[in-house]
Parts: C-alpha cells; structure tokens; sequence
C-alpha cells in the first residue's frame, strides 16, 4: 500500500506549527542533497515510505519504483530465502540498531557491497511506526580491500615457499612471528616451535652475550636496515655462515611495528671459498719454493762455474810455469851444466798439476754422465791388489812431494768382478783428498775379504769431518768450510759414491773419528748383477 505524502513529515516525529514546518522542509532538502548515501524510510513491516536521490543513484530505482515495496527487493534471493531482511528488522527493533556489511542487488540485477545500518523509528508518543535505513556503497573499498587481502594472501604463499632464503618477521622486541620453508631448512625448527621465541636463538652464545641480536635491531631501527655475515646457529646447535638483512616496519606515521629478517645460508660459498684459498696459498708455496730452488740453482751454477773455472786454471798456470822454467833452464844448459834433479822436480810437478786437472776434468764429465743416467760399466774379473800397487805407483811422486806416508794392508787374493777403471777413480778421488786435506800426514789403505763382500778403508790423519756433515760431504758441489783455501769442485765423493753404489756396494765416513777422517767402501764380491742408480736430472 502506497504510503500518504504527509506520513513522511509524521515520520520524523515533528509537530504542526510552521517553525516545525520549515524544519521539516530543510530536513527533507538535506536528506535529498545526498548523494552518496541511501537513506530511506520503513514502515513496520518494511515497505518502503521514503526515498531520497542517494538511494536512487545507489540501487537504480526511481522513488516511483520503490515507495510501498518491500524492501527485501535489494537483497539477494537467498537473503530472502533464509528470511534475512525480516530478521534485521526484528533485531534493530530488539537492540535499538541493527549493523551489517552484505551484498545487496540493483535494478539491474547487478550486487554491490553495502554497510546498512538499520534504526526503528517512533513517533512522539514513543509508540513504533518504522525504520529509516542507510545504506552506504563500500564497493569500491572492499574490492580494493579484496585486492589487498589476495595480494597479501599471494605474497604470503610466495615468501612461505621460498626454500633458498629464510624470510620471517619479527615483532618489536624481536620475537618471531612468521616463518617460511627456507628458514625450516635452514635453521632446523618448525613455525610451531619458534614463533613467539626470540630471535637471539639463532645467534652463538657468544654473540648473545655480546647483546648483538638487540644491537642489529637498534641499527635497523635508526637506520631503516642492517646488514651482516657472520655464524648463526641452528636447532641442533651446528653453525652455519649467513647473510642477514634485518629491515625496519613502519607504520603510516614512521613508527616501527616490526622487522623482517632475511636470511641466506652461505656455508657453502664460505666453504667453497676456503677451499679455494687454501689451494691458493698451498700454490703459492710450491710456486714459491719452486722460485727458491730456481734461485738456488741458479746460484749453485754461478758458483760452481767460478769455481770450475779457478780450479781449471790454477793447475794450467803451474803446468805453464814450470815448462817454462825447465825451458829457460835447458836455453841455459849451453852454457853450463843441466841439473838433472831440478828438471825431474819441475816435472813431476807439472806432472801432479795434470793429474789434478785430468781428475778435474773426468769428474765433470762423469757428473754430465751420471745426469743423463749414461755412465756405463764394465764388470771384469779384477784383482784389487794388483789395481791398486799400479794406481799408487802413479801417486809416488805427489807422496813425495808432500810428505805423505802411505802404509797399505791389502789382501793380495781380494779380487772380484767390477769396474776396474771406475774403481781406480773411486780410490784416485780417497787418496787425492787426504793428499789435500791431510798432507804430510800417516794414509793407510786396509782391504780384506768380509762375507762376500770387499770392505776397503782409506784413513787419513788431517783435519777429519764432523758427524754433522756426513750425509752433506757426499751431495753435489758440497764444500765444508774449513776447507775452502783448498782447492776443489765438491763432485770428487759424490761421484764416487754413484760408482759404488752401481756396485750395488756402498762408500760411507766412518762416525766418531777422534782423529782425521776414514772412508770405508763396502761392495759386493760380484757386482755383475747390480743395477745402477737412473740419472738425477741436472742442476747445472
Ligand atoms: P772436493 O774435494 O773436490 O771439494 P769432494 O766431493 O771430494 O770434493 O769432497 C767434498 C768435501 O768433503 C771437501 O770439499 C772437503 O770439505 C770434505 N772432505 C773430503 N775428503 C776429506 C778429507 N779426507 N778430510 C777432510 N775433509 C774432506
């Protein structure tokens, strides 16, 4: 039933008088001028009485449409299946109001979301005649709200299934209040057990103590952010190396809510890391001892030409002097007589220089031999005796010279199947050294036969060698210092030992000699089956 135009102004409750009047007049104009709110009234049983341009504009309907409907036409069918627009009015007439938040259908049957707030209406004597009704279109802002919820919801799926990074977030005072995959794998705990705890728990008891989780927060808080790499702890208590990005919330007016804390697990990288400076620094140290022993043998060869040269020369030198004496004296023996003697000394001691430079100069080639793993043997038949009254023969006049007594205790039936050339040399390079290192002094060569073996000693009585030195005294170029005056290349021992070891024997100094020095030679009575030592590649 269409209501009657006046029961509009008796709705609001005014009287008859024309003050009365007028104000129901500016009430209606302020009413209509909204555009942007429904407001409408009811009557008891919720047909429409009222309508103003707001709602029009709202719902579509023109108030000739609307007046005396009921006012279920806005709500959806199954709204009004379930008897809803009836229960609001019961529940505004109960309670004085009636609020809610609900879709509600226009004219053209499209929905918006709407605020409704429902308030009962009665007349001067108090006695109920209604309802006016506002609706407010919040389409616009639940959609917006909808949109934000979706975002969020989208967001949150993303950063809950991130596995790389653990991304959580903290509360004020550092509690945490989110958790995602990646913090599960790498810090060990399930969002159950850590959300509401505080963060500290990821940090080493010393940091904790240092109060360092509440200075990272105090940083982001002045700073907007901070950053940092460094141990943290799991739940199991191992470490692991992180990267952390601890970020200040804010809220619209700048104050902090929270943080978010962003976490990569770099154990990996640090590992990595390490391992490839270890390996850097190893190198370096090969490359530098590398760089040493280039030097070194580099210096080894300086010196070794230095000396190689001098000691070339001096014996030259000798050789030439006493030619050229000897000459002099033979221009002069025209005139008088030649003394015979003098000559012979002059030359058995250009004789001994020539020794000296052969030995010199075999011993360098021998050492080029032994690099290149070239020097070959020939295993006879020999008589050690018999090789060494010849080679000592050849010494007689160098003995002389210097005053050297020998004394030999051969076993003239020693002999075995070795190298005799190289033998010789072994004992030519014994005897040559204590001639140099001991001259004038006892030398005493012992030979014998010992369990199949030879066993040679050469004893001298000079200056002797310390214990220290000899492993040294056998090595390349290696000169002790006590000797330096006397001439020599350090090849002389080195060679030698080479040579009996292809014997399968060995040269050794004797340890503890109070007095001089003893070289002993051990080789075996039969050295066809020894193998000779490979070359060592060479230095010089
Ligand atoms: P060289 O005698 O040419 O220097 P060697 O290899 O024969 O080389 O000897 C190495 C070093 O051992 C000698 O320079 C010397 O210092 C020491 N040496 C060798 N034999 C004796 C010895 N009989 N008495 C003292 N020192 C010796």
């Amino acid at each position: 039933m269409p209501p009657k135009k006046d029961s509009q102004a008796n709705a609001s409750g005014a009287g008859g008088d024309n003050v009365t009047s007028s104000g129901n007049e500016i009430f209606k104009l302020l009413i209509d001028a909204v555009t942007d709110y429904s407001i409408f009234a009811l009557d008891r049983t919720g047909r429409v009485l009222t309508w103003n341009p707001g709602a029009e504009r709202l719902t579509g309907y023109s108030a000739g449409e609307v007046m005396g409907t009921h006012f279920s036409k806005f709500y959806p069918q199954e709204e009004v299946d379930r008897d809803h627009p009836a229960e609001e009015l019961k529940t505004a007439l109960a309670e004085g109001r009636y609020e809610e938040e609900g879709y509600r259908l226009k004219k053209d049957g499209s929905t918006f979301w709407a605020n409704v707030i429902l308030t009962p209406l009665r007349d001067a004597q108090g006695r109920h005649i209604g309802f006016t009704k506002i609706t407010r279109d919040l389409t616009e802002r639940r959609n917006a709200e909808e949109k934000r919820l979706a975002e969020e919801q989208r967001y949150r799926i993303l950063v809950e299934g991130v596995k790389d990074y653990a991304i959580l977030m903290l509360d004020k005072g550092g509690h945490v209040s989110s958790w995602n995959e990646g913090a599960r794998r790498f810090k060990g705990w399930e969002a159950h057990e850590i959300i509401g705890r505080h963060f500290s728990n990821f940090y080493p008891d010393e940091d904790v103590r240092a109060k360092k989780p509440e200075m990272e927060l105090e940083v982001a808080t002045r700073v907007g952010q901070f950053e940092d790499e460094g141990w943290r702890v799991r739940k199991d208590g191992t470490r692991f190396w992180a990267n952390v990005v601890i970020t200040a919330v804010k809220d619209k007016q700048g104050r902090v809510t929270g943080f978010s804390k962003v976490t990569r697990d770099l154990t990996e990288r640090k590992r990595a890391e390490q391992e490839l400076r270890a390996a850097y620094e190893g190198l370096e140290v090969r490359v530098s001892e590398k760089t040493r022993q280039l030097e070194e043998a580099l210096r080894a060869r300086d010196e070794f030409l230095s000396i190689a040269s001098h000691e070339l020369k001096t014996p030259i030198t000798g050789i030439k002097m006493q030619i050229q004496m000897a000459k002099s004296r033979l221009e002069k023996a025209g005139s008088g007589e030649v003394d015979i003697s003098r000559q012979m000394k002059a030359l058995t001691v250009a004789e001994g220089q020539l020794n000296r430079l052969t030995l010199l100069i075999e011993n360098l080639l021998d050492i080029s031999r032994i690099q290149a793993g070239k020097l070959s043997y020939n295993f006879e038949k020999t008589n050690f005796s018999t090789m060494f009254n010849e080679l000592a023969e050849g010494f007689r006049g160098q003995f002389i010279a210097t005053g050297t007594d020998l004394k030999s205790y051969i076993d003239e039936t020693l002999e075995g199947y070795w190298d005799r050339l190289r033998l010789e040399q072994v004992m030519i390079n014994l005897i040559s050294n204590a001639l140099k290192y001991a001259p004038g002094a006892p030398l005493i060569v012992f030979a014998k036969r010992e369990d199949g073996h030879a066993y040679i000693t050469v004893q001298d009585f000079g200056p002797g060698i310390p214990d220290k030195e000899r492993g040294k005294i056998f090595e390349r170029f290696e000169r002790l210092g006590q000797t330096r005056n006397v001439g020599g290349l350090g090849l002389g021992l080195y060679i030698s030992r080479q040579i009996i070891q292809a014997h399968g024997g060995e040269l050794e100094l004797k340890a503890g000699s109070e007095i001089g020095s003893t070289f002993c030679i051990r080789i075996p009575l039969d050295s066809r089956e020894a193998k000779p030592l490979p070359g060592k590649g060479s230095v010089i």
